[in-house]
């Protein structure tokens, strides 16, 4: 039998998708193609309750043959698209913005219900939401190209021109962010979008698809379809209509991806994990640093991309900082989602769950000592039984052990010691991942000096997790190739076509290089 609370959680979400995802025959559709909602009818999926680990909601599967139709929708839209003058796409895609107007509580209380996270966070991610479109709107008519000062008597110029359609995977960790993220540069660029969110996080993006329709995007531009990655996910890697793929996730999917992509000689982005280090010198400012690796790691119940998960700090302050940061986590409010005061909630599904506990098991089994947390946590309401874990300190960590080497994408921290500047960067570098870092320190040139030799593609100086749509985001190694947000990312969206023009009154053409090229 179902909880109060679980049956709270049901309706509420019941009340959710007949105001935001609801067909005009009264049927509840997890895609959104070619302008209209849609159900799936392949294998039933069924989403938990991350608070209360109890049966939510199903949905069925969208599989191929949606995909397909998804697909010729985008292709069709994107030529429409395309058509219109740059300055145009940039006036359609701020003037979508308002679609979102007062939708926005909705949007916050859906996502907080099916992602687990709590409710201030999911009305931040909203703003992002706004942001991204309103940033990559003013991109539309700025995307002129290049003259090339060529040897020769030719006028060679270059346009950057989109791919067609493309494909974009994303997972459950933030859905609605990711989602945004990924959109705002494709359609600024010219593309059209078929989009498949995680299984575990599935209506988000389709409301913000519907809702910047609704705004005045063109009808077909943007596709969200809904399922399984061996299905409708691998239907859309495998699709030709598909120019290039972006993949948000696990390196273990994104390997997959890539696989899929390279069979068919299509591009792809992969932004992956990470293991990101924060690094602590003596000389750091402790309040700032203390609170800056708690909010690093904690933020999200750690299930961030970025999420500072090894701190590093230098010997001699090692056991205050330690110390310090244990009572740090152990004064987070971990709460119920819809909890106006909560800061941490429920991992967001029971796989998840599992694998964070499974870790610090292993870890303890192999030596390494809970200063803090380790189990769920006290004073919740009885009926929260979900996936919830209490913010985690781990020291007598070595650097062989996998809670040090592999990603735990949960609330969990281990707090290792160095000596030196050298032996800090030594340790930060020790891993297969680079996607983040940070270093505390009030010594300018050594800060300057450390971010140069980290291997990461973000680098925070006193300071973590700062990001913004207008600055280049990804990874190095297994946390993934290609770059999102900024220019850089709009870049990916599209590909240089150099064309090249005969300007001399008597024009030869040579036969092989000529004309001195090459
Ligand atoms: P995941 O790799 O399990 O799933 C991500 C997406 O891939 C889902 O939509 C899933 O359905 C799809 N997928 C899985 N197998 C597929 C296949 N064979 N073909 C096509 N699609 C397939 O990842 P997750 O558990 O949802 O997310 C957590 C991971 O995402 C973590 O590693 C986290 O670090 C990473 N992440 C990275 C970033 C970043 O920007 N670098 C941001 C957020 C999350």
């Amino acid at each position: 039998m179902s909880s109060t609370l679980n049956h709270q959680a049901r309706q509420q979400l019941q009340a959710l998708l007949d105001e935001l995802l609801t067909t005009d025959d009264g049927i509840v559709a997890s895609n959104w193609i070619d302008g209209n909602l849609c159900a799936g009818g392949g294998e039933e999926i069924e989403l938990d309750n991350p608070a209360t680990g109890e049966a939510l909601y199903r949905y069925r599967d969208a599989g191929a043959t949606l995909l397909n139709q998804a697909v010729a929708a985008a292709t069709c839209a994107q030529g429409a698209w395309m058509a219109l003058s740059a300055s145009e796409r940039g006036r359609r895609m701020l003037a979508a913005t308002r679609g979102l107007d007062g939708h926005e509580e909705a949007l916050a209380r859906l996502e907080s219900l099916i992602a687990g996270k709590p409710i201030r966070d999911c009305r931040a991610e909203v703003v992002k939401v706004r942001e991204m479109f309103e940033y990559y709107a003013g991109w539309c008519d700025k995307q002129h190209g290049e003259v090339i000062p060529v040897p020769t008597s030719h006028l060679n110029y270059v346009r950057y021109v989109p791919y067609g359609v493309v494909g974009q995977i994303t997972p459950w960790n933030a859905p609605m962010f990711t989602c945004a993220w990924q959109l705002a540069p494709a359609i600024a660029a010219g593309n059209g979008v078929v989009l498949k969110p995680s299984e575990l996080t599935p209506f988000s993006s389709v409301v913000i698809a519907r809702l910047l329709e609704n705004g005045g995007l063109p009808k077909g531009l943007i596709n969200i379809v809904n399922g399984l990655g061996p299905t409708t996910g691998a239907a859309l890697t495998g699709h030709d209509g598909i120019g290039k793929l972006v993949f948000v996730g696990s390196p273990e999917s994104g390997r997959l991806i890539a696989e899929a992509a390279a069979r068919r000689l299509a591009p792809s982005v992969l932004e992956l994990g990470g293991k990101s280090a924060n690094i602590v010198f003596a000389d750091a400012r402790l309040d700032e640093a203390v609170a800056g690796a708690q909010a690093a790691i904690f933020a999200a119940a750690g299930q961030s991309c970025v999420a500072g998960s090894r701190l590093l700090v230098q010997r001699e302050i090692f056991e205050e900082v330690a110390t310090r940061l244990a009572r740090a986590a152990e004064g987070i409010a971990v709460g119920l989602p819809d909890d106006e005061t909560t800061r941490m909630g429920p991992l967001q599904n029971r796989r998840q769950y599992q694998q964070v506990m499974r870790m610090i098991e292993s870890a303890v089994a192999a030596g390494a000592r809970v200063l803090t947390g380790g189990q769920r946590p006290t004073g919740l309401p009885e009926e929260a039984q979900g996936y919830f874990i209490a913010p985690t300190v781990l020291v007598d960590v070595t650097p062989e052990m996998e809670i040090a080497r592999e990603e735990v994408f949960g609330p969990v921290l281990v707090v290792m010691a160095f000596d030196d500047e050298a032996d800090a960067i030594r340790l930060a570098n020790d891993t297969r991942f680079g996607l983040a870092g940070a270093v505390w320190t009030q010594d300018p040139a050594r800060a300057h000096r450390v971010a140069a030799r980290l291997r990461a593609g973000t680098v925070w100086i006193n300071s973590y997790k700062a990001i913004n749509v207008m600055s280049p985001f990804g990874g190095f190694r297994d946390s993934g190739y290609g770059r999102s947000s900024g220019l850089d990312g709009l870049r990916e969206y599209s590909v240089p076509q150099s064309v090249w023009v005969e300007t001399a009154p008597e024009a030869s053409v040579a036969f092989g290089y000529g004309n001195g090229v090459g």
